[in-house]
């Protein structure tokens, strides 16, 4: 049986992510820290369920993190930047447009495909000797005892661990076995997600459009082409999925209207339901939760990976202290230390727990306000629209928090 300070089970964004970014922290004797990724999906497959035909908006703050991580270059060529965001509500006068040198960055945030990011990451994980990375293969069992756990994957290969890390999605066998409270909602939404080309550049801007189908987004990218996000009901999302590509984009152009003039084409669409899935207090003894493993949320503010990035950010620097901290058994100073302490976890997850709950609320209470087309919600949401468009401090608030700062 194979033996490791981290296994984590799920390689997509967020497991990934932590994988890198641990391999680079060392034990005090020096051996660096001995880690394994189980992913059950190839990364070359197209329907990857991490890394898909999906493109997301990173914040100022994830770029900066994953600058520290030295993975920023890995990725650098595949990001397009946000310079500009507006915001709007269809048949109302209230519009918000945040720019990026209002606020002295080169870029609000940046749009990634995940497709071609995931790639990147796979031959990375290849590459790092203390990585083991088993791909494809499938945690099937696993159990926790005092000093480890134990995990059996379904080939049949066996290895233990001192800390176990569920960044396994929103399905996670990890939560599920561990039984923890959680609070769930389903929005009664879909997303439809698709690269759109349009007749005018985009020149870098983000737009969130509230419609009266549900909220709208289309984010900047390579080629001119742009990244859309569209919530719908499951109604009107089996019709809109079932049209021919000219009544799609007719569908589209009618909720976004002319700012980019033309949508002249659609690459393949694709359909997400949407729910809130949370993990009350996401670690127990010798595991961790992080990611989409403990917490789901409504793609509305594109912060779900954002969030992720601050969990894995998080666990990093928490493992990192208690390398540094030296250990004593028995009056006699310990070489390593044991990564998958309660009290060590227990710390991680109390400093993450305020940051999961504020945004479950943010996101859930801006899916309830943006999707609503009763008209005293509409009318507060648009004065609201107006207030932060003549209000500096509010509209700072906002571009702040897209930019991942809380
Ligand atoms: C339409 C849409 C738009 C979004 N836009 C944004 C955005 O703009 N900004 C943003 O920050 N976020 C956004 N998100 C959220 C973001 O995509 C997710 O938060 C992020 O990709 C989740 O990564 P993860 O690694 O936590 O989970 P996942 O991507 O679900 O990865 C889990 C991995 O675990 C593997 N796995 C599962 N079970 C097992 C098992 N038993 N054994 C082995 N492997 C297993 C899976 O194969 C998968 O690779 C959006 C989401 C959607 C749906």
């Amino acid at each position: 049986m194979s033996h490791y300070d981290v296994v984590i089970n799920g390689g997509g964004m967020a497991g990934a992510v932590l994988a890198l970014g641990l391999s680079q922290l060392k034990h005090k004797n020096g051996q660096p820290l001995r880690i394994c990724v189980i992913e059950h999906a190839s990364p070359n497959l197209s329907d990857h369920p991490g890394f898909d035909a999906r493109s997301i908006a990173l914040s100022a703050d994830s770029h900066q993190a994953l600058v520290k991580l030295d993975l920023w270059e890995l990725i650098a060529d595949l990001v397009s930047p946000i310079h500009a965001i507006q915001v709007t509500d269809q048949g109302h006068l209230g519009q918000v447009n945040m720019y990026a040198h209002d606020y002295a960055l080169a870029a609000l945030g940046y749009v990634v495909e995940l497709h071609p990011v995931g790639l990147r990451f796979y031959q990375q994980l290849q590459q790092i000797p203390n990585i083991d990375l088993l791909c494809p293969a499938t945690l099937s069992s696993w159990q926790q005892y005092p000093d480890k756990v134990e995990l059996q994957c379904a080939n049949g290969q066996r290895l233990s661990c001192q800390l176990l890390v569920g960044a396994d999605g929103s399905h996670s066998m990890i939560a599920q076995q561990l039984n923890l409270e959680r609070r769930a909602l389903d929005y009664q939404q879909n997303a439809i997600i698709a690269n759109v080309q349009t007749q005018l550049a985009h020149q870098g801007r983000a737009y969130e459009r509230f419609t009266s189908q549900g909220p709208l987004a289309l984010l900047p990218m390579s080629q001119q082409r742009s990244a859309l996000v569209w919530c719908v009901s499951p109604k009107q999302s089996k019709v809109l999925m079932d049209m021919n590509e000219r009544d799609f984009l007719d569908a589209l152009q009618r909720e976004f209207g002319y700012r980019l003039g033309k949508i002249t084409r659609t690459g393949l669409r694709t359909c997400y339901p949407l729910h809130l899935n949370e993990v009350v207090r996401p670690w127990h003894h010798r595991v961790v939760l992080i990611g989409n493993a403990a917490h789901l949320l409504h793609p509305i503010a594109g912060q779900g990976f954002n969030l992720g990035l601050r969990d894995v950010v998080a666990l990093i620097e928490t493992l990192k202290e208690a390398l540094m901290t030296p250990q004593v058994n028995d009056g006699q100073r310990e070489n390593t230390s044991d990564l998958g302490a309660y009290s060590l976890l227990s710390r991680y997850g109390q400093s993450r727990v305020d940051d999961q709950r504020e945004l479950v609320a943010i996101t859930s209470g801006l899916a309830l306000l943006f999707s609503n087309s009763d008209p005293l919600l509409s009318m507060s949401r648009n004065a609201g629209l107006m207030t932060v468009a003549a209000c500096r401090s509010l509209k700072s608030k906002l571009a702040w928090r897209a930019m991942g700062k809380r």
